[in-house]
């Protein structure tokens, strides 16, 4: 049990040590590759095969010998008629064989010549050459996509379509990956009340719809973890303590929002200390300030704010790259990318800002008019983040760092 108030931490540094915290989870299952996608690889994917398997024709066309055709207007006849799916014999010297986009070539054969540069003489059986081909064209080589024994996937991979798409292709039905985490999920606050069980025109003075839960589980599924659902708890302490209990038995984190701030309301950081530990409270960001990681029992817990937006940015920031790192994930965080400002941020903070901003047809960023941490109109509008340093403003024309949403979703 930890009384004390922590520093307000940097986010590098609440980042640094959450991830010290995020041992990966040891489970591991084979899922069919089909339905792999999200998921973090546990094995490298060596290939037992060349890919392509064989040379074969990168188009419709005729294989032949290059040194038959030293000019154009040469007569060839047609021997063998290879489709996608079969194998042609010996192109015997002088002779060339009808083939098809992803036929092997003929032994003897060094070139496609692709059949709108070929004229009929007699149908099917003799064409006439209209270019000289050059050694090698239109074949696509043996191994030239993958050779035997490369490493196509590392662990530590998140199974993306393509990845699975080259999985198969050098034959893997199944797919060793991480076990799903397993993340209890709560909201907190006397004023929320679901939609669904109040019409907007009926909801109290007072009350507010919870669209945290909804976006969370969102963010949640798409991490490949599998949720638990636990509500709306009350703003009481007892409540509070008895939610946490139960969520952190069987889960690997417990995931709250609300309550995690300075008022005499806000019962979850003192609940958990109690519980268990409290690491890390407060980090230097905005929105996002009161943000807290401890433990419960064998669970790890993250508290996040109540207001959607700081819910939202702490949940990419923190909780994301936590969760892939327990998956054994390699790539945590996108890199980010420098982008000009189409607009100007007079004001500096002290702490670091994510401000919701979108590329305009002009290639520069436009800023979402209201930065508030309740508007969640921003987080829709916006196609990513402004990650804005501590003291700084920003002038019309200034290069800053973007972080696009799609990279941090995915
Ligand atoms: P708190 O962090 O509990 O002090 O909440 C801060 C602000 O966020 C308050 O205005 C709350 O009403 C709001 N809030 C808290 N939880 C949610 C939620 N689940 N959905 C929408 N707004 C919330
Ligand atoms: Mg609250």
């Amino acid at each position: 049990m930890q009384a004390s108030r922590p520093a307000m931490r940097s986010l590098d540094d609440a980042l640094a040590e959450l991830l010290g915290h995020a041992q990966p989870l040891s489970g591991m299952e084979q899922v069919s590759t089909f339905d792999a996608q999200g998921r973090v690889l546990a094995e490298d994917i060596v290939s037992a095969l060349q890919v392509p398997h064989l040379d074969n024709s990168a188009m419709d066309g005729y294989a032949l010998r290059c040194a038959d055709v030293p000019q154009t207007g040469t007569v060839l006849r047609v021997t063998q008629r290879i489709p996608a799916g079969s194998v042609g014999t010996d192109l015997l010297a002088g002779t060339a064989a009808r083939i098809f986009t992803g036929a092997p070539i003929p032994p003897g054969a060094d070139a496609v010549v692709m059949q709108e540069d070929c004229e009929p003489v007699a149908p099917g059986t003799e064409i006439r050459v209209l270019s000289v081909p050059t050694s090698g064209q239109w074949i696509r080589r043996s191994g030239e996509d993958v050779r035997r024994g490369d490493r196509v996937l590392a662990a530590g991979r998140r199974l993306d379509p393509q990845s699975l798409g080259l999985a198969a292709s050098v034959g893997r039905p199944q797919l060793l990956v991480r076990a799903r985490p397993r993340v209890a999920l709560f909201s907190t606050g006397d004023e929320l009340v679901m939609p669904g069980a109040v019409a907007p025109s009926d909801l109290p003075p007072g009350a507010i719809y919870n669209s945290n839960r909804f976006f969370l589980r969102g963010l949640l599924q798409r991490l490949g973890c599998t949720v638990t659902d636990l509500g709306i708890v009350p703003d009481q302490r007892a409540a509070t303590i008895e939610a946490l209990r139960a969520a952190a038995q069987h889960h690997d984190l417990v995931l709250t929002s609300g309550g995690v701030s300075v008022g005499e309301e806000d019962h979850v950081k003192p609940a958990v200390a109690e519980l268990g530990r409290l690491d890390l409270w407060q980090i230097a960001i905005k929105p996002g300030k009161p943000f807290a990681y401890g433990r419960i029992d064998a669970a790890h817990f993250m508290g996040l704010p109540g207001n959607p937006v700081s819910s939202f940015v702490t949940f990419l920031m923190l909780v994301r790259p936590f969760l892939l790192a327990l998956q054994g994930a390699t790539d945590l965080a996108p890199p980010g990318q420098p982008m000009r400002a189409d607009f100007s941020w007079p004001r500096a903070d002290r702490r670091r800002e994510f401000l919701r901003a979108r590329r305009n047809a002009q290639g520069g960023l436009d800023l979402f008019p209201n930065q508030s941490s309740g508007v969640l109109t921003s987080m829709v509008w916006a196609d990513g983040l402004v990650d804005n340093p501590p003291g700084c403003t920003v002038a019309v024309g200034d290069t800053v760092r973007f972080l696009p949403l799609a990279e941090l979703l995915g």
